[in-house]
């Protein structure tokens, strides 16, 4: 198909997530085609920074040799068989990497296909453990304010964004909800014997618009489910794979959850493939003869699909090799000084960065005006792709950037807020 007619077969057969179709359809869009390292190509041959990461999953730029040639070899082998009751080499390998990367005490790897998914896992894994331990009432989950942890209606009940979940609230099972780590605590004093699990997004709350979680909320959380026998269950779907500075965002408050999703960036942002890890404590509890029926009831045609599985090792084997961690220190220090620069703009409202995650806000003008989409349209004509949540701008560039395409992004959009609010 040729550019003209793909764009009318997008418009004819396709349906865009979180996506106004009408507008959709009546505007121009933008059809890519090829990226290479950090620059994402559209059919007209158009080149962008990829200043979203391709949606937060990019880790190492697109096209990147080392994951290109680990997923055709693994082609060159298979590129699916089941995990269901059946092993393959790739997720062998994955698992033991993953375990020694994570934070210590997690040791059992259960694989599905998107991070939804992973909480979803995890939410089961959870309610299930304390179904078989015998403590029946234990079946509440605890959820802070704004989350987001998915869009499947498990992971709906324990998010918390109104825009996006209002409508479903009558399909949800109920949760408590806390604005934070001290409301939590008070819940506990009155509720403990009820709850199974606290559900959190360590540091920064991604999609509710980068809410900065209060410093040492994470350890508290922690503590708490500790102290009351809960599971603390931590989504660094988003954070996790460096995002924050560190592989995880749990490392930065020196905390184990009991569980640990991860999902966007495992595959470097190549393929769909998401985990639960779990300690070894409640994967015993699962443990039992077979005619007891307590192994865990659940599982995706995909997971753990060896192509991704694949994509992944290689994935975790470049942030080792080209020390991708420690490169990144400089490039956040670079990005903290040129938003300096956009704090002083008029229409920004307040900056709120994690590592290489950042939220510009600007002010609180009626989401009906599109402010934060006219911003982004504005960067495209200037060679940046960004997708902002609402009036806040998010970057969150892959840990790959280089300093010059980092000025060019925050340039870009320093621009751009300064005319496209005006
Ligand atoms: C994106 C995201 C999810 C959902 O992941 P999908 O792969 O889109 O299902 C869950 N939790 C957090 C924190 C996320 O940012």
């Amino acid at each position: 198909m040729n550019k003209k007619e793909l764009e009318i077969w997008d418009k004819k057969a396709n349906w865009h997530p979180f996506t106004q179709m009408k507008d959709w359809e009546k505007d121009p869009i933008i059809i890519i085609e090829r990226g290479k390292n950090n620059t994402l190509i559209d059919t007209s041959g158009r080149r962008y920074i990829d200043g979203v990461s391709s949606l937060w999953c990019n880790v190492h730029g697109h096209r990147v040799p080392q994951i290109d040639k680990a997923v055709r070899k693994q082609l060159g082998r298979i590129a699916h068989s089941t995990f269901l009751g059946l092993s393959h080499v790739p997720a062998i390998e994955l698992s033991r990497k993953l375990v020694v990367i994570a934070p210590r005490g997690l040791t059992r790897v259960f694989y599905s296909d998107s991070g939804s998914a992973s909480v979803e896992v995890a939410l089961k894994m959870s309610f299930q453990y304390w179904q078989l331990k015998g403590k029946r009432r234990k079946r509440t989950f605890l959820k802070i304010q704004n989350a987001y942890h998915g869009d499947t209606l498990g992971s709906v009940s324990v998010g918390g964004i109104e825009l996006f979940h209002k409508i479903f609230g009558p399909l949800l099972f109920k949760t408590i909800g806390a604005g934070n780590a001290e409301e939590a605590e008070l819940i506990f004093k009155k509720r403990a014997n009820e709850i199974c699990a606290v559900i959190t997004e360590p540091l920064m709350q991604g999609a509710a618009g980068m809410l900065k979680q209060p410093k040492g909320d994470l350890a508290r959380l922690r503590k708490l489910t500790k102290r009351y026998g809960a599971h603390l269950i931590v989504d660094e779907v988003a954070t996790g794979f460096g995002r924050t500075g560190k592989m995880f965002a749990c490392e930065h408050e020196k905390v184990t959850p009991d569980f640990l999703c991860v999902a966007k960036g495992l595959t470097g942002g190549y393929l769909p493939l998401s985990a639960t890890l779990a300690t070894e404590e409640i994967y015993r509890a699962f443990l039992g003869e077979y005619k007891e029926f307590k192994a865990f009831f659940h599982g995706h045609t995909y997971s753990a699909n060896p192509l991704a599985c694949a994509a992944a090792i290689a994935n975790l084997e470049i942030f080792e090799k080209e020390k991708t961690l420690q490169k990144l220190r400089p490039k956040i220090k670079l990005l903290s000084q040129e938003l300096e620069k956009i704090k002083s703009l008029a229409h920004v409202r307040d900056i709120r960065q994690v590592g290489f995650m950042v939220g510009i806000e600007l002010a609180p003008y009626p989401l009906a005006e599109k402010r934060g989409i006219r911003v982004g349209l504005a960067a495209r004509k200037k060679g940046v792709m960004i997708r902002p949540l609402g009036n806040v701008i998010v970057l969150m560039p892959p840990l790959s950037i280089t300093k010059a395409e980092l000025l060019k992004l925050c340039r870009v959009i320093r621009q751009c807020i300064a005319v496209a609010i005006s």
